[in-house]
């Protein structure tokens, strides 16, 4: 038997927990940084599967680690498992539906995203059981990747240092090894204090909280024009102030994200945010406070492990999809506007792939495109940023999703608990289970890939979160 019929057989082996597995974490569809019952869960799973399991890392009660096994390589696989707001919807139903109005729902299919993981974390530790190969396996229970961002304080508690290899994948309308990096991305508040007053009485008396924020945000828009274009600075208000005119307001907060493709860019132009904070503190004769939220990596693409998982993938194969997929899908294709439909030739362009490599009327991908490794970011952000700056880092997108998708929408949520993506999960666990083995077993690509994640990060991986910062878990 190939390598490759080895390791399939070995996660297929495993087909009823996968597919329990994403179910059930789909059914609790909890937010992030709040995945009690999926957290306790897994852990009762991996116990069960004989895994040792440490809970409540880095100061998070849902952050967890599952390890088997000692010595070197040492292989983490990636597990998130959060959902997201507003996304309730019934599994494989392609009318809008939700379960209850309101709700939480896998809208990112991060139910899908961790049970891969899993099976590929339970097919490694067999194979290494059975051949008696030393190495040890770990899945990372990585809470709140939509919110909360758990992988950083992970990543700042050197959880991830002594990994040879960290994988990971993101269900996906494509089968793909990510060949772009993601934008750094630092969150952060200022707050104005100022002192209320009767605005027409004694205006004179009253120092506006609002006006440092109105100031401040006048400043961040001149500066757009001076920073690198690939940048992107975004704000909402968080507190106004209030809704009387007629006071001055004495409090207000401003929320930006500042994104660049790499962390230090981002640092950059945060600082001269906070310069720009100073000055309308200074204009209104207010003071402020900065309150640092979260500070992203961006994505680094280990380019040498890369390719050894676009080997595993071709290997593998995308996934088979059945007439049912199918009829289901085209249901939900009529759900997608023309914008969706464009996006799916335009991810292609964004990848400098040939956009004919994907037809009209594919609803579903049934191929691999190629891997291009590209010295570029994609728009969005990933707390696997921080993970891919402290050991060396592959990550791959599998068809859990038909062709076109909004991201973050009620369709995903519904497939996410459907017949494809239980196919594209089960497909996913073997690529990650498939690559580890090839990896492990090339002591010169480990070596090789090693070096690379030195050279490009100029060696040991700092937080850009301060110590002193807790994870956001309320
Ligand atoms: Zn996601």
């Amino acid at each position: 038997m190939s390598k490759k019929e080895i390791i399939s057989a070995l996660v297929d082996r495993y087909q009823d927990d996968v597919i329990h597995v994403s179910d059930t974490v789909w059914g609790f569809a909890e937010a992030g940084m709040k995945e009690y019952k999926t957290a306790e869960f897994y852990t009762k799973f991996f116990e069960e599967k004989g895994f040792k399991v440490e809970v409540g890392m880095a100061d998070m009660p849902t952050a967890f680690v599952a390890s088997w096994g000692e010595g070197t390589p040492i292989v983490g696989f990636l597990g998130e498992f959060d959902a997201l707001p507003l996304l309730s919807q019934e599994a494989a139903c392609p009318v809008k539906t939700p379960i209850v109005e309101g709700a939480y729902g896998h809208g990112c299919g991060h139910n899908c995203l961790g049970a891969g993981a899993a099976g590929a974390a339970l097919a490694l530790r067999d194979y290494l059981k059975e051949n008696n190969l030393p190495g040890t396996v770990r899945f990372y229970g990585t809470p709140g990747e939509e919110y909360g961002s758990g992988k950083i304080y992970m990543a700042r508690a050197g959880l991830f240092n002594d990994l040879d290899v960290c994988l990971t994948w993101h269900p996906s309308a494509t089968n793909n090894v990510w060949a772009t990096s993601s934008l750094a991305n630092i969150s952060v508040m200022f707050t104005f204090t100022g002192v209320t007053a009767h605005a027409a009485g004694n205006p004179h008396l009253g120092r506006s909280a609002l006006d440092a924020c109105e100031l401040m945000n006048v400043g961040v828009n001149y500066l757009r024009e001076h920073i690198i274009p690939e940048a992107r600075v975004h704000y909402a208000y968080v507190n106004a102030g209030g809704i009387a005119p007629n006071v001055v307001h004495d409090k207000a907060t401003i929320h930006y994200f500042i994104r660049a493709p790499k962390m230090s860019q981002a640092q950059e132009i945060y600082a001269r945010v906070q310069d720009i904070a100073e000055g309308a503190a200074k204009m209104t004769g207010t003071t402020h406070v900065v309150d640092l939220k979260e500070a992203i990596y961006d994505y680094l693409p280990n380019i040498t492990l890369s390719k050894v998982m676009e080997k595993a993938m071709n290997e593998i194969g995308a996934p088979e999809f059945d007439e049912a997929d199918y009829a289901l899908a085209r249901e939900f294709r009529k759900t997608f506007n023309e914008g969706n439909l464009a996006s799916v030739k335009s991810n292609l362009a964004g990848l400098s792939l040939d956009t004919d490599l994907i037809g009209d009327d594919e609803v579903l991908h049934t191929r691999i495109l190629p891997y291009k490794p590209l010295n570029k970011a994609m728009s969005g952000s990933t707390d696997v940023g921080d993970a891919s700056y402290c050991a060396p880092t592959a990550q791959c997108g599998v068809a859990t999703e038909v062709l076109g998708t909004p991201g973050h929408s009620w369709q995903i949520t519904a497939m996410s608990g459907s017949s494809i993506a239980h196919k594209g999960t089960m497909v996913a666990a073997k690529v990650l289970a498939l690559t580890a083995v090839m990896a492990m077993e090339d002591e010169e690509m480990l070596k090789a890939a090693k070096e690379e994640l030195k050279k490009s990060t100029g060696g040991q991986y700092v937080s850009a979160m301060p110590a002193h910062i807790k994870p956001n878990i309320g």
